[in-house]
């Protein structure tokens, strides 16, 4: 029995669009190719860019493309306990700080913090207009990427865990999200490659062992442009499923035996082709979708 549990934990900021079908795609493969679980967790911890409506967009892209997760789909606006939890268990090992310096005012300052700003203790009580910050302990990060190989990454900036305006910061949610769900293995874009050392930092001040990180490539425009809301990236397409799919396999140059008939007949070939050898080892790939 394998253990592999992974995920898809996108942001409810809009419908999917080609970059993130090929983001739940790709780790989908990873984790049915493992015989591994793959669950769904809806990231909206921050409720000012969550778009209302977003996450059932995902969900209906998702089941018409018959990538269907295992377990209950969960929710970070659900799940504050845990932040808090996991706040004062750092807070009690003193790997936390109340700063209200915006990031503006410390790279004006050389990244250099404010006297007030309490480096040594914790103030329990809950301060306004402070945020609360991570003191990172060293600088320089190592891991054996899943696709990129040995990876080695300089991180200098004391980071946020939980904003002024009182929302959990991403890095402490999906960290204490990925540690309660046990997910074992993270495949996600390089676009997300900088919070690696980050997370791999509260791992280690939580006690708890890093899962195997493997980062692929973005999907960038004709310009070079990764593909997203900002650079008007299209929703996908819900009426063209099999289409979509076989858009994507030839992006990986994934060599299917017969075309399919139906989306659960591409992804069960796709499955049993799979490897991740299929994955390009950069940063991006361009992608220019049929009209
Ligand atoms: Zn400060």
């Amino acid at each position: 029995m394998s253990l592999y549990r992974g995920r898809f934990a996108p942001s409810p900021t809009g419908p999917l669009h080609s970059g993130s079908l090929f983001a739940a795609l790709v780790s989908f493969l990873e984790a049915r190719s493992n015989q591994g679980k793959w669950l769904l967790r809806i990231e909206n911890v921050d409720a000012q860019r969550e778009q209302a409506n977003a996450h059932r967009s995902i969900i209906e892209t998702l089941q018409a493309h018959s990538l269907i997760w295992d377990e209950e789909i969960s929710f970070q606006s659900e799940r504050s306990h845990l932040y808090e939890h996991a706040l004062k268990q750092l807070a009690d090992q003193q790997y936390t700080f109340q700063c209200p310096c915006s990031r503006k005012q410390l790279k004006e300052r050389n990244g250099v913090h404010l006297e007030t700003c309490n480096k040594q203790t914790i103030n329990q009580k809950e301060l306004v207009n402070f945020a609360t910050k991570f003191k990172l302990l060293k600088t320089e990060f190592s891991w054996e990427d899943g696709i990129l190989g040995k990876k080695h990454i300089t991180c200098q900036n004391d980071f946020v865990l939980k904003r002024k305006e009182g929302f959990y910061a991403y890095q402490l949610a999906v960290v204490c999200d990925d540690i309660a769900q046990n997910i074992t293995h993270i495949v996600r874009g390089s676009d997300l490659l900088d919070s690696t050392p980050m997370q791999l930092a509260l791992y280690n001040a939580l006690k708890v062992p890093p899962p195997k990180f493997s980062h692929f490539p973005v999907l960038v425009n004709s310009q070079n442009q990764k593909l997203s809301k900002q650079t008007f990236a299209q929703a996908v397409n819900n009426h063209t499923p099999l289409k979509n799919l076989l858009e994507l396999f030839t992006l990986l140059k994934l060599p299917l035996p017969q075309k399919p008939s139906t989306t659960e007949e591409a992804l069960k070939m796709a499955i049993k082709l799979w490897d991740k050898h299929y994955i390009p080892a950069t940063n991006t790939l361009k992608h220019m979708p049929s009209v």
